[in-house]
């Protein structure tokens, strides 16, 4: 009990008040002090509340102040036993910058502009031309989030409808769920495949992307394909996300159709049954959505 009277004289004496009684009636009309007591007033007895003054000070000074050290948390107040004692809880406002951060982490964008992590689902104009794509992306998300593994969708269309922002919008609201999201540009990828040679790196990036909960094949057809890369990586990132049920999803400037085509011809050969190998598991992963409008580019 001394060293808390020397406690509560120092404070006193540092802050200039004049008596005990003024640093208790300082601090004990403070608000959330208040509710505290009042809450717990059963258990405290009017000793234990003056023994406890230089706590309850240390809780009113440091709601005050603004403690660098401290960013991102805030005291509360607890009863250990009979004892008042202080914790310091992270607010609300932090926590949600960690959510944020978190979700962030969870979509890799490969070769994509960082500018799409910012692009909200919600916020897309839901023109006519772009109705039915937003609203299969809206139904897949809810299925997807009762923990079933839905098809994808292949988004056809021109250039600059907006196809790949709403791939980013639906890799944004994947994220949410807590869920990883691979977002790839394909003919930067496959031309970008050579650099993996040098450190046998190939196979563990083909894994992390068949892997994912969800992956992104943005402007598939877009690329340049040799015999190799259309079988032994893309075919292989399909078959593993066929084999796995997980959730893939395309956007092109080719049809369906045109996408058979585009894999039947590589650098050195036309080969019809590989490319029909192939669109089996496209058709497989993904239903085709075509979406039209305008250039939104400029
Ligand atoms: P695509 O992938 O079909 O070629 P994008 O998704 O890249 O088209 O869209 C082209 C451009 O149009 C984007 O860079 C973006 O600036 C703009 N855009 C697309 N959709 C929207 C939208 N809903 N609201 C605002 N701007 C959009
Ligand atoms: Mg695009």
């Amino acid at each position: 009990m001394k060293a808390m009277n020397d406690l509560i004289k120092r404070i006193i004496r540092e802050k200039g008040l004049g008596s005990p009684d003024q640093l208790a009636k300082m601090v004990l009309q403070d608000a959330t002090i208040k509710a505290f007591l009042t809450k717990h007033q059963a258990n405290l007895s009017a000793a234990q509340i003056t023994a406890s003054l230089p706590v309850l000070y240390e809780f009113y000074s440091q709601k005050q102040q603004s403690n660098p050290v401290m960013a991102g948390y805030e005291p509360q107040l607890f009863l250990a036993g009979s004892v008042i004692q202080i914790k310091y809880l992270k607010t609300a406002k932090q926590l949600a910058a960690e959510q944020e951060r978190r979700v962030k982490r969870n979509v890799q964008l490969v070769n994509l502009p960082l500018k799409l992590r910012q692009v909200n689902l919600y916020d897309l104009d839901r023109t006519p031309d772009r109705l039915t794509a937003l609203t299969k992306v809206s139904q897949f998300l809810a299925v997807y989030q009762q923990g079933q593994a839905p098809k994808g969708l292949y988004l056809s269309g021109d250039f600059g409808v907006g196809k790949t922002y709403i791939l980013a919008g639906l890799a944004n609201a994947v994220a949410k769920l807590e869920k990883r999201v691979v977002f790839l540009h394909v003919p930067t990828f496959i031309a970008s495949l050579a650099s993996h040679f040098a450190d046998n790196s190939l196979q563990a990036e083909i894994k992390r992307v068949a892997e994912t909960d969800v992956l992104i094949l943005d402007d598939i057809g877009a690329e340049t394909l040799s015999q190799w890369s259309r079988d032994d990586v893309l075919g292989v990132i399909l078959q593993v996300r066929m084999d796995n049920s997980l959730p893939t999803f395309f956007s092109s400037n080719l049809d369906l159709t045109s996408l058979e085509s585009h894999f039947a011809e590589t650098k050195d050969a036309i080969d019809p049954v590989k490319a029909a190998r192939l669109m089996a598991r496209v058709r497989f992963l993904a239903e085709e959505v075509v979406v039209s409008g305008p250039n939104r580019r400029n």
